[in-house]
């Protein structure tokens, strides 16, 4: 014998009951009985209807009327028009019963559980007759069978306790006696009084297992609208997947914690009879799907992920709780008798508090019952006042492989941790099979995707990236991203989605990614209105696993945003300077930050655009060395001035020629007066450990003083003509002495000079040419010949690159 299970979803709509039928076609060979659940979704219009009622609220009649028509439509679609009709007489029939009973409720604006009950027991009895008499009319020879004739309970309404014993007999003896396909109402009993009783919302599953169960089958087959029981909610986790095999103590920890695909009670008889269980996919019936079993097959640390919202946390604490025996029996006897359900206990080995997990609905009545029992000791004060935290979800991972598997909790806690999501309670099973957490409901969501990726996905990692600035580096950063994007997913197992693009002026989002090839037009053209405030706002409600705030603007206002980005488990990545050469103690506060939220601040394009600077002078100074000088040309533009700056050329040309090929700021005299220059030493040289202030540092102003203050262009350069015999001078001045002109900044002692200044062709800045930087670093190590960092300084290409690879850098950190 094999017992079928279809779901609500299986049987949501007409066309999908045949599409039913014809999976079941194949098994009318051989023994088999098929349990169903109501349409889908009538388990809660009648809870809602009955709500209605008891409301007074004569609509209550619109809805059952609509609930009638979907019934009534179901027939007309399965059965042929001759044989409606006694159909259809009896689905009114039983639509006038419940009627009645609604009726009853609204006069008496009372509804027990019992009636609750009742009414909910229509579901099945509706859906379960249209389908057996769906079959009867495909000639196959099939029975309508009203659980509530063999399945007995206790009156413990809305989840009723099986009496194993009676159900068992009354099963075996109806099958004897019955040679037709059974087609079984699930969810529904009968007590010892005769009263309908329901065994727990989804409890299909379950009657079906112990029909299972009473009939010793050879299988149960649980058929719902997803492939199988997977590595997490994939409504939740768009990445999960079908686990092919699992336990049932897998199984039922996995759905006790929030596994909607079966109810937990499920595996409880198919387990006393060793019943293998198949989790199979209306939608996709040659696919696989789950079978759980005895065995555990292993490989994996864990099985699966699952979570449940609307959970309140109480603690009970207090010097009364300190080794005084009997306490939590108190405690959890009270909540016993109050019928209320603990999800979760943690008690810290003080015994100074206890703190457990219920569903919120009972936490305000909990909280009277403890306080009620323990008055007088909170009248002594022994112990205080029950804590009551509510919003909070309950995470769990599940798996036998976490057994004696020492890393398990470390790998939850970290990853959620580095994405910042704070866990309240903790409680690990003493079965080792599963470790749940306490978390604020709004970050279920990120735990979830993050959990995912840290025991399923580990070697995949998604980052989510949120840009600004959508000058010539934002836009070029977005190309590469798009060029990249199936070589990163193949060769670096990195999937990168850009989230967000913004410029000043517009904003757009797009949480699953946006188009990278149209992102920045679809921003221009229906991006929302920008502002950082909101842009953060949004980013941070989002609340996405491995997120990146891509900084691609040089705007002070946006770096004064970057505290509370990394404050909120965000990395960043900026070729922006002004962060990092503002104040002293923004820098330190920003990588103080960063280290204290296990997050990223990268800004490898802040000296040398993509050249390994930054990275390079850390991995020295992170395996001991110490940096003794740095020189360099850190200006891509003013090389380009200066390697230019040949016999016969006017300086004030030069300069106009470099403004023409793009390599000067908008206006020239940003780069001549060598605060560029100036920012970059400086962050170089708290890189290597001094505390220097941007004031600190002695310039040298390229910028003629008649050449300053509020002129055009046009007029700069006028004026900048005049100044072409002193510049001139100087280049003769070098060249007299077989040198060239170059602009160097030099870190030594702990101070920082920044001139224009000839060397000769024995120093290495002799031969740089074009827009390239050099980097000389004498460390310790290198002592006698400095490393030597040298190429290209400058240009959107380049600082785009060395911003996707901080980003890369980060989906590797991450790991
Ligand atoms: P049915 O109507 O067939 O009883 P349910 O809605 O009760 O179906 O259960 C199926 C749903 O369970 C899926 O659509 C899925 O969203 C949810 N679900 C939650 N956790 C998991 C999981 N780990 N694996 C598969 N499905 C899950
Ligand atoms: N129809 C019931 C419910 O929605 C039982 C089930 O679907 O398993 O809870
Ligand atoms: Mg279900």
């Amino acid at each position: 014998m094999k017992i079928l299970k279809f779901g609500g979803s299986s049987v949501a709509t007409p066309e999908r009951i045949q599409s039913v039928i014809e999976i079941t076609k194949s098994y009318l060979s051989g023994p088999v009985a098929i349990v169903f659940s109501a349409f889908g979704g009538t388990t809660d219009t009648l809870i809602q209807i009955s709500r209605l009622a008891l409301d007074g609220n004569i609509e209550y009649k619109t809805s059952l009327a609509e609930l009638e028509k979907r019934h009534l439509n179901a027939i007309r679609v399965l059965i042929d028009v001759q044989k409606q009709s006694s159909i259809l007489a009896q689905v009114k029939f039983l639509i006038n019963e419940l009627e009645d009973v609604l009726h009853g409720i609204f006069l008496i604006n009372e509804r027990t559980l019992r009636s609750l009950d009742y009414i909910m027991s229509f579901g099945e009895r509706l859906s379960t007759y249209i389908i057996s008499e769906a079959y009867k009319n495909k000639g196959i020879e099939a029975e309508f069978l009203d659980a509530r004739n063999v399945v007995r309970t206790d009156s413990n309404f809305g989840y009723a306790k099986i009496n194993f014993d009676v159900t068992n007999r009354l099963i075996q003896e109806h099958f004897k006696k019955h040679r037709a396909v059974q087609i079984i109402t699930g969810f529904i009993g009968t007590s010892d009084n005769g009263d309908t009783t329901t065994i727990g919302r989804s409890g299909s599953d379950y009657t079906a297992a112990i029909f299972a169960g009473a009939l010793q089958a050879t299988g149960l087959e649980i058929w719902t609208d997803v492939d199988g029981m997977m590595t997490a909610d994939p409504r939740l986790v768009k990445k999960a997947f079908t686990v092919p095999q699992m336990s049932y103590e897998e199984a039922m920890e996995l759905s006790h914690f929030g596994a909607k695909v079966i109810f937990p009670a499920t595996m409880q008889p198919a387990m006393v009879s060793n019943i293998p269980i198949w989790i199979k996919n209306t939608f996709n019936p040659s696919f696989k799907g789950t079978l759980i079993s005895a065995e555990s097959t292993n490989g994996k640390l864990i099985k699966g992920i699952s979570s449940i919202n609307h959970i309140s946390l109480l603690s009970v604490q207090g010097s009364g709780l300190l080794g005084v025996a009997g306490v939590s029996m108190r405690l959890f006897g009270t909540l016993g008798r109050e019928k209320i359900n603990v999800i979760l206990i943690s008690q810290a080995s003080s015994e100074h508090s206890i703190c457990f997990a219920i569903d919120t609905p009972s936490a305000s009545m909990a909280k009277m019952a403890i306080e009620k029992e323990f008055q007088y000791e909170i009248k002594n004060e022994e112990i205080d006042e029950v804590q009551v935290e509510n919003d909070l979800s309950i995470i769990a991972v599940v798996g036998e492989g976490m057994k004696h598997s020492p890393g398990t909790s470390g790998r939850m806690f970290s990853a959620l941790g580095k994405n910042g999501v704070n866990v309240s309670a903790i409680a690990q099973g003493s079965s080792e099979l599963n470790i749940s957490a306490v978390i604020r409901q709004a970050d279920v969501a990120k735990a979830l995707s993050a959990l995912h990726e840290a025991f399923f996905l580990s070697d995949r990692k998604l980052l989510h990236v949120f840009m600004v600035g959508t000058g010539l580096i934002g836009k070029t950063f977005v190309n590469m991203v798009h060029e990249q994007y199936v070589n990163l997913a193949k060769d670096n197992l990195l999937e990168v989605n850009v989230v967000a693009v913004a410029n000043s002026k517009k904003m757009i989002f797009r949480e699953d990614g946006l188009d990278l090839q149209t992102c920045i037009d679809d921003m221009n053209h229906q991006g929302e209105v920008m502002t950082m405030k909101a842009f953060v706002d949004r980013m941070l409600s989002l609340n996405l696993p491995n997120s990146i705030f891509v900084d691609n603007t040089s705007s002070e206002e946006v770096t004064n945003f970057y505290e509370a980005i990394l404050s909120a488990n965000v990395s960043i990545v900026t070729p922006n300077k002004k962060a990092n050469s503002g104040p002293f103690q923004k820098y330190e506060a920003l990588k103080k930050t960063a280290f204290k939220r296990g997050v990223k601040f990268l800004y490898e394009t802040n000296v040398g655009a993509g050249l390994p600077v930054i990275n390079t002078l850390n991995d020295l100074l992170l395996s001991g060395d110490k940096v003794v000088r740095v020189e360099a040309v850190l200006s891509g533009t003013l090389n380009y001035i200066f390697s230019s700056f040949t016999e016969g050329k006017k300086f004030s040309d030069v300069v106009k020629e470099a403004k023409a090929k793009g390599y000067t700021e908008p206006d020239p005299r940003d780069d001549l007066n060598g605060m560029d220059v100036a920012r970059k030493i400086l962050i170089l040289s708290r890189e290597a450990g001094s505390h220097l202030e941007l004031s600190d540092i002695k310039v040298e102003d390229l910028v003629p003083e008649s050449c300053k203050g509020d002129l055009s262009i046009e007029q700069f350069f006028t004026n900048l003509e005049k100044h072409d015999g002193a510049f001139e001078e100087m280049r003769k001045k070098a060249a007299g002495k077989k040198e060239k002109l170059r602009y160097m900044a030099i870190l030594e002692n702990g101070k920082v000079a920044i001139q224009l200044g000839g060397v000769n062709d024995q120093h290495p800045f002799y031969s740089l040419a074009g827009s390239d930087n050099i980097i000389l670093l004498t460390t310790q190590r290198y002592h006698d010949r400095p490393m030597v960092i040298r190429g290209p300084g400058a240009g959107a290409e380049v600082t785009a690159a060395g911003v996707f690879a901080d980003v890369i850098r980060i989906g590797h950190y991450s790991r």
